[in-house]
């Protein structure tokens, strides 16, 4: 599943196709995706994991959940669930969700709660976390109403990173450790990104998939964990459990 960073990486990819116009659309969406024929591309934009195709009057927007995948100006050997076609070149989404938003984007999303997001409010994240302070750390990093764009990697290193065990519950964890694990949640999402566009994303893995500590030279621990039930990858001997 793509996390944040990708889908940022995905709407650095398509910028071309800002001001152009869709003249043939294609897929196996049940939306009434043929609306879209002769549509001009105002902007896209995206919140966590969802990548927003905009229009002057809709949105069309893609959730890659488990297994989608995009190409673009080349096709996969299988039906696109969406595929635009332009004077120039081609998207297409694979295994995604489409939807078509007729609402005001502002109205729809919190743009201050995608931590990668230029409207990233670390105090907004914060005051969620006080509300849920029997949740433990692993599942509030993946909650995206707190941390849109944060996934099962992100999670695995901004906890290694802190040295935050991930069955700490957010009640138990010192205020100054909170901070620093909102303020890491952004920081790594960024790293994420730019070692992803240079393909050395996994080589700067620290935790995630790790057998081995690279601080202590201990056994990793790996668990399924909390309710959303993700891996999880994590020193006993480096990681505090409060
Ligand atoms: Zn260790």
């Amino acid at each position: 599943m793509p996390e944040g960073p990708s889908i940022v990486i995905l709407k650095e990819e398509v910028k071309p196709f800002i001001g152009k116009k869709i003249i043939k659309v294609d897929g196996n969406s049940k939306q009434d995706i043929q609306r879209l024929q002769g549509e001009t591309i105002i902007d896209f934009k995206s919140w966590g994991k969802h990548f927003l195709i905009c229009f002057k009057d809709f949105t069309v927007k893609i959730h890659f959940m488990l297994f989608g995948s995009y190409k673009i100006n080349e096709q996969k050997d299988r039906p696109p669930r969406l595929r635009l076609i332009f004077d120039k070149g081609e998207m297409n989404f694979y295994a995604c969700s489409v939807k078509i938003l007729e609402d005001n984007l502002d109205e729809i999303y919190d743009w201050t709660s995608d931590v990668m997001n230029d409207l990233w409010n670390p105090k907004a994240a914060k005051e969620k976390l006080k509300h849920i302070p029997d949740t433990l750390v692993c599942d509030a990093l993946l909650d995206q109403n707190i941390f849109t764009g944060v996934g099962n990697i992100t999670k695995n290193e901004v906890l290694f990173r802190t040295k935050i065990h991930p069955e700490n519950k957010i009640g138990n964890i010192p205020q100054k450790k909170l901070n620093e694990l909102i303020k890491e949640a952004r920081n790594y999402s960024f790293n994420f990104l730019e070692w992803k566009k240079q393909y050395v994303l996994r080589k700067h893995w620290l935790a995630h998939t790790k057998t081995i500590c690279p601080t202590c030279n201990s056994p990793m621990t790996k668990k399924h964990l909390g309710k959303t039930n993700r891996r999880s990858f994590y020193c006993k001997n480096c990681q505090v459990l409060y």
